[in-house]
């Protein structure tokens, strides 16, 4: 996929350009009004044993939801797509561009674990190549591991589970060089100062941005993931999507949320200071050996042996997460942002350790 100008339909899998999408009974008849009896999707008229109503079929492109999300993005609502979870969009991705026992894709290790379980469980290979010592990308390594069955580059940034954003002129050599698809997943741009390469889709043909309500929106019992990419790509998305993909509540909740951007923004600023004050703490105690940067609502440290303090903290009733093994990370230890109290909970464990 490279020296040629980016052509989105010749890098669809040759059944999916053709595919006709399954046409749902408010497919071929979409206006919703009480002018109308509906018989026409075998739900239940009564309503749910609840008492709630949660009988009739949700709004399979969820276009109230698009609507409010497009304003508080500064996206198009064409150029958006919702899925459940992002882990949706990211196997959407493969079964759309990537042959099985033909096409790889590229990953930038240590990164999110669900590109390599989408890359296997689509029978994919998986080209990895790994951030610098900087924990930025290599973008030389990483344009000399392209071939003409590279169909896509996954860039996660901020990075999970280093913390760090990759730079932007990075992805930029990325974008420019690369005729396949970049895939930059922001699930942490909201704790992050850079901007948001959603604002740069007209510019990039060849973009996949992906965020989530999993994080910062607190709605990660919900099940939320946003993609925005260009017109044409959310086209073929909403073919090959089961129908309705997004569910009646989490649709509902989402729109609720979406009415409270600013207790968004205090609960956000909120965990920045105490990632803030988190890493101060850590900065005093002398068995973490290094804190890396981050521009998330973690922090991964590294320690003398990581693997006996999981353990002992989990003695004490606190649980990280363990990166001991992780390539880049080794003896590292992944905290999320609680909590006042819950991160004074962490410390006080530790430093008894
Ligand atoms: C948490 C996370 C996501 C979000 O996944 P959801 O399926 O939306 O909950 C996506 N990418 C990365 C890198 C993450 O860490």
């Amino acid at each position: 996929m490279e020296n040629s100008v980016f052509d989105m339909t010749s890098l669809l899998r040759d059944h999916i350009r053709t595919m006709k999408p399954y046409s749902s009974a408010r497919d071929e008849f979409e206006e919703v009004s009480d002018d109308f009896v509906f018989l026409d999707a075998n739900e239940n008229p009564f309503g749910t044993a609840t008492g709630e109503k949660y009988n009739r079929y949700p709004d399979p492109y969820q276009r109230a939801v698009k609507e409010k999300l497009s304003v508080v993005k500064n996206v198009p609502k064409e150029n958006i797509f919702l899925g459940n979870g992002s882990d949706e969009p990211i196997d959407l991705l493969f079964r759309a561009f990537v042959e099985a026992g033909q096409d790889n894709v590229i990953i930038l290790p240590p990164t999110y674990g669900m590109y390599q379980v989408s890359a296997t469980l689509n029978n994919v290979e998986l080209r990895e190549v790994p951030l610098t010592k900087e924990l930025d990308l290599d973008t030389k390594g990483i344009l000399n591991s392209i071939d003409e069955y590279t169909k896509i580059i996954f860039v996660c940034s901020p990075n999970n589970p280093t913390g760090n954003s990759m730079s932007i002129d990075k992805i930029e050599t990325l974008l420019d060089n690369f005729n396949g698809l970049v895939v930059v997943d922001e699930a942490y741009i909201d704790f992050s100062d850079q901007e948001s390469f959603s604002q740069r889709l007209s510019q990039y043909p060849n973009l996949i941005v992906l965020q989530t309500f999993s994080k910062a929106w607190g709605m990660a019992g919900l099940r939320l993931g946003m993609m925005f990419a260009s017109q044409e790509i959310i086209r073929i998305f909403n073919i090959i999507k089961p129908p309705y993909n997004i569910n009646q509540l989490t649709q509902e909740k989402a729109l609720e949320c979406l009415d409270h951007v600013d207790k968004v923004d205090e609960m956000v600023e909120t965990m920045i200071n105490e990632r803030t004050r988190l890493k101060e703490e850590l900065e005093k105690l002398p068995q973490v050996k290094n804190i890396y940067p981050s521009d998330a609502n973690f922090l991964l440290i590294q320690v003398e042996n990581a693997t006996s303090d999981y353990k002992k903290l989990i003695d004490n009733n606190v649980v990280i997460r363990n990166r001991a093994n992780v390539l880049l990370c080794e003896e590292g230890l992944r905290i999320s942002i609680g909590t006042k109290e819950e991160n004074d909970k962490f410390i006080t464990a530790f430093k008894a350790l």
